[in-house]
């Protein structure tokens, strides 16, 4: 099938640059010719020559209002300031994130796509997004890496037992959230009074 020979070309970090939910919803909207091949930064003019060649047709340079193409960023979270929401975990897509409620998080660098997907929802900012050392690129490899672990967190998630546990972790997460940003805001606000 086209969509899943497009989608074995793109990169499954599963960001959402594209404007698509995922690379698949994407790859499913260029073989139906609802999409143009260059709207992929993670891959990058090499992904769209990929793509063009796949699919004949000519190149396009990449449509940079989804982003830049970047070297391989990995997240680090500031840990003095993480609240233990969970948030980030829940929106990472390759589970590359570990902590429990009320905890430190961590970010399990080798596994992390670069995806940036935990950033904004964390509501102390304490994600920062860096380019990894030494410099490299998103390779094939780590696209089969994490599509393997994307495919693995959505298994999990589809699981029926998990939907009772996610509901009294939201409100875990409410409470944990109010209670963790008061004490956040008094700490930052501690150390930014002379
Ligand atoms: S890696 Fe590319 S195709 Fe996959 S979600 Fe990100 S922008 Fe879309
Ligand atoms: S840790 Fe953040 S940047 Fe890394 S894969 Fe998960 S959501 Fe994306
Ligand atoms: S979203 Fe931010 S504060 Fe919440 S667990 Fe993740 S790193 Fe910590």
């Amino acid at each position: 099938m086209l969509a899943e020979r497009i989608n074995d070309l793109l990169p499954q970090t599963q960001c959402t640059k594209c404007g698509y939910a995922g690379c698949a919803p994407y790859a499913q909207a260029i073989a139906a010719g609802q999409a143009p091949i260059n709207r992929c930064p993670p891959g990058g003019d090499q992904g769209i020559a990929a793509l063009a060649k796949l699919l004949k047709t000519d190149t396009l340079p990449l449509d940079e209002t989804c982003g830049q193409h970047l070297p391989l960023q990995v997240a680090v979270i500031d840990e003095q300031y993480c609240i233990g929401c969970t948030l980030c975990i829940q929106a990472c897509p390759v589970d590359a994130i570990v902590g429990a409620s009320k905890l430190m998080h961590t970010v399990v660098a080798q596994h992390c796509t670069g995806c940036d997907l935990c950033v904004s929802p964390c509501p102390v900012d304490c994600i920062e997004m860096v380019t990894v050392s030494p410099v490299r690129a998103w390779g094939s490899d780590d696209a089969t890496a994490s599509r393997q672990r994307f495919e693995a967190r959505n298994v999990r998630l589809a699981q029926p037992e998990q939907e009772p546990k996610k509901q009294e972790t939201t409100q875990q997460i409410g409470d944990a959230v109010a209670q963790a940003l008061t004490k956040a805001r008094a700490r930052r606000a501690a150390a930014t009074t002379p």
